[in-house]
């Protein structure tokens, strides 16, 4: 078998008209030059339409040819010859990488992109968009989750007292009474912090300073805004995959309780308790108060677990792992 074509040593870039031989005992050689070898060793390249095809030798040296069938023939006979096995394999390949390269775009999406892109955009937010946002999810918050406060007057205006120094104009402390959030406190996204009788009843004034502290934290952060813009990013993605708008539009009427539901992330968390931290030695305030705070919401919170509807352990994940990073903090 002769197959013409055109051979290229590697060394130089001259191009010599030469023709690739077939011998006896497969052995193959090329015109001209002294390769003579099995054709085992060639890497016949596979067929790509109908364009020119190349063979590389071990030592660099390359031929290229247009007949393709003769190449064809030459592939088929070589020993290692699984080019459907080559081809399956390297197609295989390329599924599995592509999969892990999907699973891992999503996971990264996830896990940065969505946060990255909340933050983005809650940062360019104009400051009415939280203003407006908090007052909508002021009155759901009200109808769903609270009740009037039953402190006396005189505690209330107390209370009140103590945290104005802290607050910026815009910003207001609510003092409501929760059956379903029990000890507990919120920060809307315009500035507004809600506390609830139960956890008042429970704290020292330092220990609700901490509080305020921690929730201050979420508020500078824009966490709440975050997670409204979070959960319609999810839900905007929802859409787009399932079609399913009026099961979207549904969901975000539903956003504000949604979101008190579900609470804050670990990080949005993590972030407010270093604020809440820096907060009280700004303050001299000791730091110890953020620790007795937690403990004690924690301790309300596994006594009246039955009757509470919504765990504040569910809403503040791993309360043990929080406190312990705390002890830690300089
Ligand atoms: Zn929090």
């Amino acid at each position: 078998m002769k197959i013409t074509g055109i051979y290229y040593s590697g060394k130089s870039s001259a191009a010599l008209s030469s023709a690739l031989i077939l011998h006896a005992e497969n052995r193959v050689s090329i015109n001209q030059t002294d390769i003579y070898l099995s054709l085992d060793e060639l890497d016949i390249a596979p067929r790509i339409g109908n364009g020119n095809r190349w063979v590389y030798f071990p030592d660099g040296s390359s031929f290229e040819s247009q007949d393709n069938d003769a190449l064809d023939t030459l592939s088929k006979r070589q020993r290692n010859h699984g080019l459907s096995l080559h081809l399956l394999e390297s197609k295989l390949r390329y599924i599995i990488s592509s999969l892990i390269f999907t699973l891992i775009f999503c996971v990264c999406f996830f896990i940065w992109g969505v946060p990255a892109t909340t933050q983005l955009i809650a940062q360019t937010l104009p400051d009415n968009t939280s203003k407006l946002l908090g007052s909508q999810s002021l009155e759901i918050v009200d109808r769903t989750l609270f009740e009037p406060s039953e402190l006396s007057d005189e505690k209330q205006q107390t209370l009140q007292t103590l945290f104005k120094p802290y607050l910026s104009p815009d910003q207001r402390v609510l003092i409501r009474s929760s059956e379903a959030l029990g000890a507990n406190a919120i920060a809307l996204p315009n500035g507004i912090l809600i506390f609830t009788d139960e956890l008042i009843n429970i704290t020292t004034e330092q220990e609700l300073l901490a509080v305020l502290g921690h929730e201050l934290g979420h508020v500078e952060h824009k966490h709440g805004l975050q997670a409204l813009i979070r959960s319609s990013l999810l839900l905007f993605v929802y859409t787009l995959i399932t079609g399913d708008a009026a099961g979207a539009s549904s969901s975000i009427a539903a956003l504000p309780t949604l979101l008190l539901e579900q609470g804050y992330s670990r990080d949005f968390e993590r972030e407010a308790d270093d604020y809440a931290m820096d907060f009280l030695k700004q303050h001299n305030i000791p730091r110890t108060a953020l620790m007795g705070a937690l403990n004690k919401i924690y301790q309300a919170h596994e006594i009246d677990k039955k009757e509470s509807l919504r765990d504040y352990l569910s809403s503040h994940p791993a309360p043990k792992e929080r406190l312990e990073r705390l002890t830690t903090v300089e």
